[in-house]
């Protein structure tokens, strides 16, 4: 039995009686932190909503195709697509329940991800090159970083026409009614949504059990750095979610789990250890983003570097609302030193 089969067989009972339906797609990102979860959601009329649409790899596809055999479902049965969030591991089977006629759903922050093709365009070059030599990269290193960014099309297919989600809108299930929570950081327009009457979160990439969610440096439509501090967000988002009372999260990877507070207190840990790191590397005098990458990484690699840098600026950013940090524009470049 393939681990995926085995974690349903665990999901708890709560889940069939709320008509939650599990379907785990799979995902070729080795730090996604395992397969990609659509949630399927009886709908009274008969109809579905997914919260999540799944990768629209070939594989994927193929995953959800069988998925919906295995429930005796069709994709026409879909009536909404809530997505949670723009990385493609969630939006990128959308297209194929939009073409049988459903209704997608996304956040406006996160809506030119999920309309638009893949990441790094020209036009992305362009704005966030500056940004990247701002952080201490040198034009070589960029270069290589951007051959080996990859595109994303082969993953996901843009989405014509979506819906616009808001703070606190409501959904009406057969059996619950979900409420859209916007909780940015992981990236700027990412939901949960939030079921108070049985304590269930469905927390996709916001709260994962095994794996820390990489809030992504993001710039704004016109290369302003500051519009969005991805940790400094996620920390105020994630002490939301940690106000909530949930019996069960229902993650984006991996199998339901329970004891949020304890998740979320360890990852602020976790966060907190890598702040001393940069601190003691800081001891030694100024120091880049780029500089700043050994402390954290024992190997700093080129394909994961836009990942890498963004956890070191995260970082700092947190260091720099806390007054221990402190930038200085030297030439162009941001020199971080102890504050
Ligand atoms: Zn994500
Ligand atoms: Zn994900």
């Amino acid at each position: 039995m393939n681990p995926d089969a085995q974690s349903l067989d665990t999901d708890p009972p709560i889940l069939s009686e709320l008509g939650i339906h599990r379907l785990p797609v799979p995902v070729p990102f080795k730090n996604a932190g395992g397969p990609v979860n659509v949630h399927l959601i009886d709908n009274a009329d008969g109809s579905l909503t997914l919260f999540d649409a799944g990768l629209g790899s070939n594989e994927a596809q193929e995953a959800i195709r069988d998925g919906f055999r295995r429930l005796g479902r069709n994709f026409s049965e879909v009536r909404d697509v809530i997505i949670s969030h723009g990385h493609v591991d969630h939006y990128g089977a959308a297209w194929m329940f939009a073409e049988a006629g459903a209704k997608v759903w996304v956040h406006p922050l996160d809506e030119k991800k999920v309309t638009a093709h893949g990441r790094w365009t020209d036009r992305d070059a362009e704005v966030y090159g500056p940004y990247l030599r701002k952080l201490g990269l040198t034009d070589e290193q960029l270069i290589t970083m951007r051959a080996s960014a990859g595109s994303t099309d082969r993953f996901a297919r843009p989405v014509d026409r979506v819906e616009l989600l808001k703070d606190g809108q409501e959904f009406r299930f057969h059996h619950f009614v979900g409420e859209i929570l916007h909780m940015p950081g992981h990236t700027p327009g990412l939901v949960c949504m939030y079921d108070r009457g049985h304590r269930i979160l469905f927390a996709d990439d916001h709260v994962l059990a095994r794996v820390s969610p990489n809030p992504l440096l993001e710039l704004g439509p016109n290369g302003e750095a500051d519009k969005f501090r991805a940790l400094c967000t996620y920390f105020e988002s994630a002490r939301k979610a940690r106000d909530l009372d949930a019996d069960w999260v229902l993650p984006g990877h991996g199998p339901p789990f329970q004891d949020h507070r304890q998740t979320i207190d360890n990852l602020f840990g976790f966060y907190a250890r890598r702040q001393e790191k940069l601190l003691a590397a800081l001891k030694e005098g100024p120091k880049t983003a780029a500089e700043l990458l050994p402390a954290l990484f024992a190997r700093p690699r080129f394909g994961e570097m836009y990942l890498m840098l963004s956890e070191v600026v995260g970082n700092l950013e947190v260091l720099e609302d806390s007054g221990k940090v402190a930038k200085n524009d030297e030439g162009g470049v941001y020199h971080y030193r102890l504050g």
